[in-house]
């Protein structure tokens, strides 16, 4: 594997097999609160990528266009490089971590509407919540393009949504990221337990990383029965 072209807290971004793409290796490190706290979580890397590629796979047979091109090994995936929308996008369905805290609504209560915010990509200012004319202001996306990424991120999470309840898991909320590629708007980064919140439907068991955030004991005992039920669900 080539040195790195650029570490970030849970990824490695490598050259990828042409100038047109990349190679993406997700690594065990855990991190909660902007980076303040850390940890190794050996196998969480595995983990990751395999829930990762089953769901960009299954969005992409629904006709989501993704950055993934293909698996290179357990742990590293090659995608199509992209000018990444500094732009986070998370979706909720159901009250929980930073909604309740800002809002004062007790986690677990379900949301009448989806909800939808935006958030820069900024480790530096903290990713703070951004409305659609700060976004603009800032040049981080154009208002058609938000119309793309509100529009993506709605449709995403009623595929996601179905196919999480088909492995008795509930979706409390996500983030996306996506980017720009040869005119087109590709979902890029990853979906997995360090991305999405998912409670057993049943038990409200938490299954993601507020395991880690939260200091609760077999933090990987979650994502693989993520990985587990996911691998039940056609
Ligand atoms: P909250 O705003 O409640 O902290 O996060 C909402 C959802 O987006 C959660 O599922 C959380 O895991 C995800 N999320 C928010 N910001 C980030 C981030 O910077 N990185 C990752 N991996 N997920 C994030």
């Amino acid at each position: 594997m080539h040195n790195a072209l650029y570490e970030g807290k849970s990824k490695t971004i490598h050259p990828g097999e042409d100038e047109s793409s990349l190679c993406i290796r997700f690594k065990d490190t855990a991190t909660a609160f902007n980076g303040e706290k850390i940890a190794e979580l050996p196998g969480k890397g595995k983990l990751n990528a395999a829930i990762s590629n089953r769901i960009f796979a299954y969005l992409a047979a629904q006709g989501i266009r993704t950055h993934f091109i293909r698996a290179l090994d357990e742990t590293a995936i090659y995608v199509r490089k992209a000018d990444i929308i500094l732009v986070e996008v998370i979706v909720r369905n159901i009250a929980a971590g930073g909604f309740s805290k800002k809002y004062g609504v007790a986690e677990g209560t379900p949301l009448p509407n989806t909800v939808v915010e935006f958030c820069y990509k900024s480790d530096a200012l903290g990713d703070p919540m951004l409305n659609d004319s700060q976004i603009m202001a800032l040049g981080l996306a154009s208002a058609d393009e938000l119309k793309v990424l509100t529009h993506q991120a709605l449709r995403i999470n009623t595929l996601l949504d179905a196919y999480f309840a088909k492995g008795g898991i509930r979706l409390v909320d996500f983030k996306l990221e996506f980017g720009r590629c040869d005119g087109e708007i590709l979902l890029c980064d990853e979906i997995s337990p360090d991305s999405c919140r998912l409670w057993d439907a049943e038990t409200d068991e938490i299954l993601d990383k507020d395991r880690f955030r939260r200091g609760l004991d077999n933090v990987l005992g979650g994502y693989q029965t993520v990985l587990g039920r996911l691998l039940n669900v056609c």
